[in-house]
Formats: structure tokens, sequence, C-alpha cells
């Protein structure tokens, strides 16, 4: 059965944050635009709705914080220094987190129009706040910025995603619902619309320029299997069920160029209780990034991880795979009591993989398929290998590392010896993929011989090249409203 075929200037596929950004800018460009999107209206959001709302952006000082956040008060001012995060400091924390892979000319696009496009996300309607999280503790109790993620949306995922869409329905921009993409409508000429299935209907959409904002294939086992390599199957995804890499597949059916880490990927520690694939209900409470705060175990009792490598949001990212790579795919996070005093509230949740004892001998005998021997001489020898000359100091990378371990920490290390013992059984979450299309500067899709695709345009994480091996926190909301304003203004001129 075929419905009516649908038409307008721009087609929008997908409606997270860079979809909703490229129909917001297309039609400030006095474009007509369609959004198509896969998900029921109750499911809507996509990735976007998932995630934690952090964004990084460059930024001058607490005017500038402030021009996002509305305002900061006098005790907030006195609380925290919020310092800077240059375009330098960006690009550099951008290019050592990939092994200086990422694409210069799109890292510099990303870290170059950071900041505007923050400004018009509030434009938007999109509010912010200050990210008082996962920053430096000063020992006099203020909060010492980390460089970065200085912001995050009020209501986070959940919150940019409502704000975007109302804004919208204010643009009477219709969002078609339950309706899925299954292929481009192409010729030698290039791209002129998209062939869909909505409810048991087969529907075209016409346009003089598609934007694919679909995202990665995260929730496909198939293609994640095929791509980034064994075991991938068994991760859980930590987001939308419907990034199933529709996209990226009918973009290559067409000879659009694969480009950027097609078996690379964010991914980090899950909760080992999460669902094969997470809901709304749940958000982020399988999230499990307090590792700084302890070790990490395998279930030969070894660690493997150098859990102090660096703050959180320049390793948490790449977490997920090391602990894929371990037997069984699981790894038991490992607190004293000094550790366990600084987790995160999703750590208490009911649904969490929690284990408590009095001694570590007791703790241990609770882990199922760990070697409780090794084990317990890792922790010994970690404890022994401590710097402990060196003063433990969360206001900073504190240098307060092993000596002479094989894999070592490397800073915030801790004696696990003060009863009572926390462990919490983690598994591979994975976030989203890094392989993605190549585009040219205004969003334009290449093809495999470097040409431009006539109608074709891209954003969010279906983009590749600007993320390779681990990537730094915040950067994925950002890339996906800075691409998607470009990919609108691109399909719009
Ligand atoms: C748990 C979690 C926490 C996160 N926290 C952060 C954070 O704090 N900061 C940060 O920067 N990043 C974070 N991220 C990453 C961030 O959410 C993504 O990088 C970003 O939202 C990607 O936006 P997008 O528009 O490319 O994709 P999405 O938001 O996933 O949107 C893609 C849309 O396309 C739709 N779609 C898919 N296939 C089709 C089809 N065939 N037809 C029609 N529609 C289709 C999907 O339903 C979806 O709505 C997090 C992600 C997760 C999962």
């Amino acid at each position: 059965m075929s419905g009516a075929p649908y038409s307008a200037d721009v087609i929008v596929v997908g409606a997270g944050l860079s979809g909703l950004c490229a129909a917001l800018s297309a039609h400030e460009a006095g474009k007509s635009v369609i959004i198509i999107e896969r998900a029921n209206i109750e499911e809507r959001g996509g990735n976007t709705r998932f995630s934690n709302g952090a964004m990084r952006a460059v930024y001058s000082g607490v005017e500038d914080i402030a021009a996002l956040v509305g305002e900061i008060g006098e005790a907030e001012r006195n609380r925290a220094d919020f310092g800077d995060y240059t375009r330098e400091q960006y690009f550099d924390d951008l290019a050592r987190v990939t092994q200086y892979r990422t694409h210069p000319q799109m890292a510099d696009l990303l870290v170059d129009r950071s900041r505007e496009t923050m400004l018009w996300l509030r434009s938007q309607g999109v509010r912010f706040l200050p990210l008082y999280e996962w920053q430096f503790k000063l020992p006099d109790g203020r909060i010492k910025f980390s460089g970065g993620s200085a912001v995050e949306c009020y209501g986070a995922g959940e919150g940019i995603s409502a704000a975007l869409f109302a804004a919208c329905e204010r643009k009477n921009i219709p969002v078609h619902y339950q309706t899925r993409v299954m292929s481009l409508i192409a010729d030698a000429q290039g791209v002129h619309g998209v062939s869909a299935h909505q409810n048991s209907a087969d529907v075209t959409y016409t346009g003089d320029a598609i934007i694919l904002a679909c995202g990665g294939f995260e929730a496909n086992a198939e293609m994640r299997t095929r791509y980034l390599g064994p075991s991938w199957d068994l991760a859980r995804v930590r987001g939308s069920r419907f990034n199933t890499g529709d996209g990226l597949r009918m973009a290559l059916d067409i000879g659009a160029m694969p480009y950027g880490h097609w078996s690379g990927c964010h991914a980090s520690s899950w909760d080992f209780n999460a669902p094969e694939v997470n809901e709304l209900a749940y958000g982020t409470v399988f999230k499990r990034d307090d590792y700084l705060a302890g070790i990490v175990l395998n279930a030969d009792g070894e660690r493997f991880f150098d859990e102090g490598a660096d703050i959180r949001s320049l390793t948490y990212a790449k977490l997920g795979r090391a602990i894929l790579a371990q037997p069984s795919q699981i790894a038991w996070q490992i607190f004293d009591a000094k550790g366990s005093a600084q987790l995160h509230g999703e750590y208490r949740v009911r649904q969490s993989a929690r284990f408590q004892a009095a001694t570590l001998e007791e703790l241990l005998g609770k882990l199922d398929g760990i070697n409780r021997s090794k084990a317990l001489a890792t922790v010994a020898a970690y404890n022994n290998a401590i710097q402990s000359d060196v003063v433990y100091d969360p206001g900073r990378k504190d240098g307060r590392g092993t000596r002479g371990l094989t894999v070592p920490k490397s800073n915030w290390a801790l004696a696990i010896d003060e009863g009572p013992f926390e462990a919490y059984a983690v598994t591979c979450g994975i976030t989203f993929t890094f392989g993605g299309l190549r585009i040219n500067s205004s969003g334009q899709v290449l093809d495999a011989d470097s040409r431009e695709i006539p109608g074709l345009f891209a954003a969010g994480e279906m983009v590749g090249g600007l993320f390779y091996f681990n990537y730094p926190g915040g950067a994925g909301l950002m890339s996906a409203a800075v691409f998607g304003r470009v990919a609108g203004q691109g399909a719009a001129a």
C-alpha cells in the first residue's frame, strides 16, 4: 500500500539534536522543512534524549558562562573557579584523545563554532546550568573547573530535546513519527528524496536536499560485530534502540564515502544489570564512571586499565572497550570506605549490581567468577605500590600514582584498606559509533571519488572523521549541534 507523496525544500531524517538543529537552521534560511522520525512520539529524541546533557564549548571566564546560564550570583562566583577553555585547549584535547587522527578542518569547525552554537541553542529555548559535577574539588570546598564541559542542559537530554521540539512546533516544522526511512531516491544527478515505511504504508518524500541525521549503528548487533569486531554483539546499548545504521547503509548503497574510525566507538563502564538495550525510564542510572575513586578488576583478579590516567571526561569513553576485552566481558569496580564516599547517586539505585562486605576477603567471596586469591594479591600489590609520600589531592591531577606495577594508576591512588568494602559488577555499554560519512565544510556528503553528492547532507553521529579511539566528554552533543546547523545551512544554500 502506498501513502501520499510528501515534498518540502529540505527533508531531515532523524529527530535527535543534529536533526532538530538542521531543521531549525534550514527553516531560519527560509526553507520549508519536514522531519522524519522512526520512533513514535513517546520515544522520540534519539540518543540525545538519553544523554546527560553535558556540552563542551569554548569559553572565556565566568561572564561567558553567565551568558549561557542567564545569571551567576555572588555566592556561586565565590564557590567556583570557572577558568577558561580556549580554542587551543579544545583542539589539543580532541587531537590528543583521538591519537592525532581527528580531521583538522572538521575539528576546527567544531571548536570555532561551539560558542556561537551554544548561544544559538539558548536563543532556541535550550536552558543551561553550570556543570559542577566531575570538576576538581579544592581543599577549601570550592570547585575548580577542569576545562571542557562547563555547562549542562537544564533537564539533561530530556531538556534539550523538549526545548528543540517546542521550537519546531512554534515554527510549524512538521515531524512525521513512526516513519522509518529505508532508502534514498537517487540517480546520476544526485539525491532527490527518500522512501520510507509509515505504519504499514510505503511513502516517499522528495526535496531539494536530504539531511541524514539518523545516528550510528550502535543499536545493531550485526553491524557492531561486522565493523567493531568479535564480542561487540555482547555490548549493552546505553541509548536509543532506533540507531541501527540505516542512514549509513543507505548512503553507502548509493556510493557515499565511508570515513573515520569504523572499528571505533564511544563505550563506557555500564552496570552489569542493565538491559540489553536501554529504556527512557532508566535514563543514565546504569552509568558507572567513578572508577577514579577505586580500582577495577577482571575475572582473573587483575587490573587492566589505568584508572587515574586523566580526568574522567578524557578517559571514560574508552573504558567500555577495555572491559569488553576481559574474560566474560565483566569487571568489578572495587572501593573501600574512602572511595565509596565519593560515589555518585546512580551507584545507589535499586538495580545496581552492588556487593558489600566488612572485609575485602568477604567481599571477593561474593563476586561470582573472580579469581579470589589473585584478586587479593592484586589489591595488596596495588596498595604497596602507591607513592604515599605524594599528597592525595582531588583538586588537580595530583601525580599520586603507583610505582612498579605493569598497569599503573597514575593519579589519585588511595589504598583499598578501610572497611566496609564495595564492589560493582560492570560491563561494556556502547554509546555511539565513530565511523561515518565524509562531508565537506557545508555538511554535504562526498562520494567515494571525493565528489559532492548533489542533494545529500549528513550530521551528528553519521559524520565520520572527528573521533578515533576515544572522545572528550561533551563533544557528542556539541558536534551534533554544530554539524546539524552546518548541514541545515548548507542544505538551504
Ligand atoms: C546514555 C548517554 C549519555 C550521553 N551523554 C552525553 C553527554 O552528556 N554529552 C554529550 O556531548 N554527549 C552525550 N551522549 C552522546 C550524544 O547523546 C550523541 O552524540 C548525540 O545525541 C547524537 O545526536 P544525533 O542527532 O546524531 O543522534 P540521535 O540523537 O540519536 O538522533 C538520531 C535519530 O534518528 C532516528 N532514526 C534512526 N534511524 C532512522 C530511520 N531509518 N528513519 C528515521 N529516523 C531514524 C532515531 O530514532 C533518532 O531519533 C550520550 C549518549 C548516551 C546514549
